[in-house]
């Protein structure tokens, strides 16, 4: 593939990730003795049909059997599931072996309601043990789990259900967010209304936050189940490495959410490999991810990617602030957490605070602080280095992928990591840089689009769910001359093989001819002291065609007056001169206390350029936070 970049001093990683791109059957026929197999594969790869990958093709395996059964011997006694809750003050920690019995008493209320092998079951909860029960039940029986955020609004969960068309629904009454509670059964039923198709069964836990109203016949009460089945014994089912494990809705940032749909024999193996060479996973260690289950970090690194490595897993239900700033160090305290994976969205909640939290506990088994979902500005990086005194690594990924595509692979050898960089391609990936035009690779330093050569390696998405044909139309056509499958991310490698991503293709703003990343320009604006975060947007504009236009959140809280305003908007553009030259330099900073994200954390800012240009943002069950869109409106006048 055109010019091959050189990692210096390198040699292990090197080694490993050559062979995987040079080699990938053999490669990851090897990477496979990571995880039980029922019966060996026949063929490691069936790429006869590209852009489709089927990996392991004749193998049987399980992954619930992976993630559980085949600890009992070493660990069964160890902890397996922690779960701590801030909203409802509560922890309880369960071993391999009480989860084992968990996940088949669950299995077994799913295979009383009828559901078999193949089926689809939408799993709609908050962050409690039984959402981890029913996720693991559903792959020990082979039944498909499509897990939906809590907290989507009923029509963002009406059109899942259209297009999943779940046999059995699992859900709860109620969460909870920074002690209030969030009702979800009323969204259900009314989701289920909207929604074309009907489930059978509504499997409901009751944890006594709200009453609620049941549907006699569909809905059934978990805690009845579970007394009637509490000896159940349910035998794992060996499925094709090739059948479904789960569907999984991408976050929607940029349109219309697409059920990514994910293979078993691939997605285990590409797990195990990935605790081991990127997380530096080990068993009978802790493993903390501040994700949700509804999104695909917990998927693979709160369910299945620890339990997988004979980790414990921490279930945080809370808020990184509640009670206090120091509540996730005193987790990696309590419980011994080895590894910890977050978002640079929370990090960036934990600089607003007393950094005093940070230092406040015992933090010597932390090996290394990840962080993946979006851009990790440099000094948003460095403030949380310094301040825990640990690791930061950048991961660069998504829900399409299921696991990194760009890390600093500490599991392999020690290797030093760069501000602002996700760090170099992850064995697997034949991740380059391409020209938009050529769909040549570019030249080091130059912008381009990330792409990866396929077959795309184990673990990733098969196809879009129910649309072959929307899989290759979206993800291998960027490209006139040959498939590829695009990120739809801009990026640049440097001489050492580093990547930096500059932010979204279609984040892209044109002034006066120039074409500028808004990433880009964020970057420039977070290394303002006074900036604990900011969107950067592009505006159309009668004379420059497009002007970028900042919205900023402060460090301070205290609310600036006119002239304070104008001050600190004037050093902020002039810091984007020096950094980037004028063109980058908004025509306008804003401040306003809260942007509008998405429920995992990404900023919409489709939706704040159309709020810029007096346009309807358009669907809006996403959003965090709506009064978020009222402040941009109201700061601009
Ligand atoms: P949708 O695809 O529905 O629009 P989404 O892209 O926000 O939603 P995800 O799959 O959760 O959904 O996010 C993946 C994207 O997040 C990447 O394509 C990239 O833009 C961004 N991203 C993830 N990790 C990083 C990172 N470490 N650095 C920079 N950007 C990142
Ligand atoms: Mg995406």
């Amino acid at each position: 593939m055109g010019e091959q970049i050189k990692y210096q001093s390198r040699g292990a990683y090197q080694d490993l990730y050559d062979e995987s791109i040079r080699n990938p059957k053999g490669f990851w026929a090897r990477q496979a003795d990571l995880i039980h197999w029922h019966k060996p594969f026949d063929k490691v790869l069936d790429d006869s049909k590209p852009p489709f990958a089927a990996w392991y093709v004749g193998g049987q395996t399980n992954l619930c059997y992976n993630a559980v059964d085949r600890h009992l011997d070493q660990l069964g006694d160890k902890p397996a599931l922690i779960y701590v809750s801030t909203e409802v003050d509560q922890e309880k920690t369960y071993t391999f072996r009480q989860l084992h019995q968990e996940v088949q008493i669950a299995a077994a209320m799913l295979q009383k309601m009828g559901v078999k092998k193949g089926d689809r079951v939408l799993i709609y909860m908050p962050m409690i043990p039984e959402a981890t029960f029913a996720m693991l039940a559903c792959a020990r029986i082979g039944a498909i789990h499509s897990v939906v955020f809590g907290g989507f609004a009923s029509h963002s969960l009406a059109s899942r259900i259209d297009d999943a068309k779940p046999k059995v629904i699992v859900s709860a009454d109620a969460g909870s967010r920074a002690g209030k509670v969030v009702a979800y059964k009323p969204l259900l039923d009314e989701a289920i209304n909207k929604a074309n198709h009907k489930p059978d069964n509504v499997l409901m836990v009751n944890r006594g936050l709200i009453a609620f109203d049941q549907v006699h016949g569909r809905d059934q009460d978990y805690t009845t189940l579970r007394k009637e089945l509490a000896n159940a014994k349910v035998p794992v089912t060996w499925l094709q490495a090739t059948d479904t494990s789960y569907i999984l809705y991408t976050s929607g940032t940029t349109g219309k959410p697409k059920g990514v749909q994910r293979d078993v024999g691939g997605y285990t193996v590409a797990l195990a490999a990935s605790m081991k060479y990127i997380f530096m996973g080990e068993a009978g260690k802790t493993f903390f991810a501040t994700s949700d289950i509804g999104w695909v970090v917990g998927h693979s690194y709160i369910v299945y990617g620890p339990l997988v490595a004979g980790m414990a897993t921490v279930m945080y239900e809370g808020l990184p602030i509640r009670p206090d700033a120091g509540i996730w160090w005193k987790i990696v305290q309590d419980y011994k957490v080895s590894v910890l994976f977050s978002a640079p969205t929370a990090v960036r909640v934990l600089k607003k605070q007393d950094p005093a939290y940070l230092s406040k506990y015992d933090l010597s088994s932390l090996k290394a602080l990840f962080l993946a979902g979006e851009p990790l500005d440099e000094t948003t990086s460095q403030w949380i280095s310094s301040a825990i005194g640990k690791p930061i690594v950048d991961n660069y990924w998504q829900t399409e992928t299921g696991w990194p595509i760009l890390a600093v692979q500490r599991g392999i050898e020690e290797m030093p990591g760069k501000l602002g960089s996700p760090g170099v391609p992850v064995f697997g990936f034949n991740v380059n840089v391409l020209s938009e035009d050529t769909a040549q690779p570019c030249k080091v330093n130059e912008k381009g689009v990330v792409a990866i050569e396929g077959p795309l390696p184990p673990g990733c998405m098969q196809t879009v769910w129910g649309d072959d044909e929307r899989f290759v139309k979206t993800y291998w056509s960027s490209f006139k001359t040959r498939q590829v499958y695009s990120t739809f991310d801009w990026g640049i490698r440097d001489e050492d093989g580093y990547f930096f991503i500059l932010g979204r293709t279609d984040d892209v703003i044109n002034v006066a001819g120039h074409r500028l990343g808004t990433r880009e320009i964020e970057e420039s604006i977070s290394s303002h002291s006074a900036v604990a975060e900011v969107a950067v947007v592009g505006v159309a504009d009668q004379v420059k065609g497009q002007v970028a236009v900042a919205f900023a959140i402060l460090k301070s809280m205290d609310a600036l007056d006119a002239a304070q305003s104008k001050t600190l908007e004037a050093e902020i553009m002039k810091v984007v001169d020096g950094q980037l030259g004028a063109v980058a330099r908004p025509a306008r900073v804003y401040f306003v206390n809260v942007l509008p994200k998405t429920r995992s954390g990404k900023l919409l800012r489709r939706s704040i350029q159309a709020v810029c240009e007096g346009r309807d943002p358009g669907d809006m069950t996403t959003i965090e936070d709506p009064t978020a869109l009222e402040q941009i409106k109201a700061s601009m006048n």
